[in-house]
């Protein structure tokens, strides 16, 4: 819950339940050990959302950075610790920050070495392959023939939280967020309410 009590082994656990988005920053992140500024926010805060403490969330980004051969224990303490404690209102203005709202992730403009923002745009907007990509994400979740279909027409279209409460659907036996997908960290925690109840 919302309450601090998600682990790190829990994070992994529960990846079924993560959003397009953070299934994106989280695979990542595990492949790259590393993640642009812009990527860091939105998954830390999102962590948060989820209910990783502050120590926990200290852990799991120093582990995964320091996987970097050019990040040492050093560096992380130097140029990373402090965005964790910040996201957490432990530093600067000291704000507990909320998670981003899909309305924010989806007005990220993240560049080609940038994992962020919203794949239902990122995977669609200005890119020509009539949806090639995004398919093949939904494919990656099972996602497939004319589900897969009406969701990229959506995502086509710019009804991209439409089409993220499609993929939700069509990933729990049709069961829908009555009141729509609105914060990545709500998709998490609908999806628990079916899969964990
Ligand atoms: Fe993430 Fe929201 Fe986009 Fe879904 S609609 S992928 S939760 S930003």
């Amino acid at each position: 819950g919302e309450d601090g009590t998600m682990s790190i082994a829990g994070i992994e656990a529960t990846q079924e339940s993560f959003p397009l988005c953070m299934r994106q920053l989280y695979k990542a992140l595990k492949k790259d050990h590393h993640l642009t500024h812009g990527g860091r926010r939105q998954l830390q805060l999102y962590l948060k959302g989820i209910g990783l403490p502050l120590d926990q969330a200290l852990v799991f980004w120093k582990t995964e950075f320091t996987k970097h051969p050019k990040c040492s224990a050093e560096k992380f303490e130097k140029d990373y610790a402090y965005g964790i404690r910040h996201a957490y209102g432990k530093e600067g203005k000291r704000v507990n920050y909320t998670p981003h709202a899909c309305g924010q992730c989806i007005a990220a403009d993240p560049g080609v070495k940038d994992a962020h923002g919203c794949p239902f745009k990122t995977l669609t907007s200005g890119v020509k392959d009539n949806g090639a990509r995004l398919h093949e994400l939904l494919g990656t979740l099972k996602i497939s023939g004319a589900k897969s279909h009406a969701i990229v027409e959506k995502a086509t279209n710019m009804h991209y939280q439409i089409a993220c409460g499609m993929t939700f659907a069509a990933i729990h036996d049709g069961v829908e967020i009555e009141a729509g997908v609105h914060t990545p960290h709500q998709y998490f925690h609908e999806s628990r309410k079916i899969l964990a109840p």
